[in-house]
């Protein structure tokens, strides 16, 4: 990348999801100037990319928004795909980002220029220089499929569910599909009435639990058009219900009991054979992986025409899959519901700091940050849904808007002190992330008996964050400059 002059924007965002566009929204209303690209088509993220059928949030409606632009207008409980999708752009429309948004642009590379205090970025419609870099890729963006033996033989279609293949309805064919967690038990109970067979190769049982959703009547989304209050009232309370899941699966079990007993129940009531109910119960405890909301899974994988293969795939041929007793099943498509890689992600390649190594290069699988937001050695660098900041119990969007309200305090302090330049001193991150992983130690995460996308390839939980959500917003609240350095304009 050449140093060639050019516009140097104050602030460019990589990633239009919630936590890219929620950064944008809140600098136009500050009238700072910003540049916020996207490598999908549309705005949205995750929820842009995942259009599989029956994708729909496990998170209740009046908690999965912003705060500052709550949606009278959700007409269920927990928010559908494409409810969410038509949200996020109706805000990138409202708060007027969209004139300052590149779409179908992705980031090729971004490297920190010493000299000139800024990052200069490559993408693929062309340069970009900022300021301030924030990096929101999303945590679940980048698919995991696994490399089972003869897969490039295979003649028919194959795809991930996060690159759904919409080209075809999949009525009368015969399918495998690989997993059993949260996209799976969404999508069976959508596709298996259509199918002529369905192969579900489950290597381990999920948790589930009954799932609440139900429409919300036009009479309630009118009353909360009139009186704002009572969807603020609702919002409080699922998230403190929610907040209270947090005891459990970071100090004391005894609070997941009620929830086992839960899934439990729902089991046993949904399965009545008893050969079959020992596969499907789980040998670890609940929460250890993402607990998963459905009252159709169970039905669905015991129609007749579906069959539950838990010995895995051995083999892919021309025309079908070979299980791990060899029995060999005749398929037309094979689907992946086989998950994320969230600590291999590709954009941590692209971000090259002072020494001129990337970021993935000095996480070397572990990604590691300062309240999951800063680098040390990447100066004027903010990384959205960083390492450590996932959640078991509650939304996202709120762990978001901490840090948004965290990147808004650093531009303001600079400003304030005249610095060119922040960042974290080396110590300051070495102590956050001793402090996050001792705490993690006894989480049900880590102890809980399970495997799962929290750990990185190097046994490590980079990815859960270990407590209340409202610890974090406390401890982003604001900008703490004394954990920086800070520079002036060179
Ligand atoms: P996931 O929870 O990681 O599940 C992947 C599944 O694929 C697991 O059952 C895994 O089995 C299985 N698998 C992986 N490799 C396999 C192989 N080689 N052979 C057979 N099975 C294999 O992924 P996900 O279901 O896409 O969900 C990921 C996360 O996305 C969730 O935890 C959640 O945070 C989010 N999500 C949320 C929603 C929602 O809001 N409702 C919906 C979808 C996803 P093992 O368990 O044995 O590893």
């Amino acid at each position: 990348m050449d140093t060639v002059r050019r516009v140097v924007h104050d602030v460019a965002i990589v990633g239009a999801g919630f936590g890219g566009l929620g950064m944008a929204i809140r600098l136009k209303q500050q009238g700072t100037d910003f540049v916020l690209i996207e490598r999908g088509e549309d705005v949205g993220g995750t929820w842009w990319a995942n259009s599989y059928p029956g994708c729909q949030c496990d998170i209740p409606s009046n908690l999965y928004s912003f705060s500052f632009a709550r949606n009278p207008d959700w007409d269920r409980a927990y928010p559908m795909r494409d409810q969410i999708l038509e949200y996020l752009r109706d805000c990138a429309v409202r708060f007027g980002v969209l004139p300052h948004t590149r779409l179908s642009c992705e980031l090729l590379g971004a490297r920190w220029v010493a000299d000139e205090q800024r990052w200069e970025l490559e993408t693929s419609t062309g340069p970009l220089a900022a300021r301030v870099l924030v990096a929101a890729p999303g945590l679940l963006s980048e698919p995991s499929t696994p490399s089972l033996p003869g897969l490039e033989r295979f003649q028919g279609r194959a795809f991930h569910t996060a690159e759904w293949d919409h080209s075809d309805d999949l009525s009368g064919k015969r399918v495998a599909l690989l997993g059993a967690g949260a996209t799976a038990v969404q999508v069976v109970p959508e596709i298996q009435p259509r199918l002529r067979k369905l192969h579900l190769f489950q290597r381990t049982p999920p948790w589930v639990i009954p799932h609440m959703d139900h429409p919300v009547h036009h009479e309630m989304r009118d009353l909360y058009r009139r009186i704002p209050l009572l969807q603020r009232l609702s919002r409080g309370l699922i998230y403190a219900l929610r907040e209270s899941q947090a005891v459990g699966i970071t100090r004391d079990r005894r609070w997941l009991k009620g929830q086992e007993l839960n899934a439990r129940l729902h089991l046993r009531r949904q399965v009545p054979d008893p050969e079959l109910r020992r596969r499907l119960t789980p040998d670890y405890e609940i929460f250890c992986k993402r607990i998963v909301l459905s009252n159709g899974w169970y039905p669905a994988i015991q129609a007749p025409n579906v069959d539950i293969v838990s010995s895995g795939v051995s083999e892919v041929r021309e025309h079908s899959v070979v299980d791990g007793d060899g029995v060999e099943r005749e398929i037309d498509t094979l689907i992946f519901a086989t998950g994320f890689k969230p600590a291999e992600l590709p954009i941590a390649e692209r971000i090259r700091g002072r020494d001129g190594r990337s970021l993935a290069e000095v996480w070397e699988g572990s990604p590691q940050a300062y309240l999951g937001t800063t680098v040390t050695g990447y100066p004027n660098l903010l990384f959205f849904y960083g390492p450590n900041l996932n959640l078991g119990h509650s939304s996202i969007v709120y762990m978001l808007e901490s840090q948004i309200a965290y990147a808004l305090d650093a531009l303001h302090t600079m400003r304030l002190r005249g610095a060119a330049e922040f960042d974290v001193r080396p110590e300051v991150q070495a102590a956050y992330n001793e402090e996050v992983q001792e705490r993690l130690a006894t989480s049900v995460w880590n102890t809980g008996g399970c495997g799962s996308w929290y750990f990185d390839r190097n046994g490590k939980n980079s990815i859960q964050w270990p407590g209340f959500t409202f610890e974090y917003r406390r401890r982003t609240r604001r900008f703490d400059a004394e954990s920086y350095r800070l520079a002036p304009a060179a």
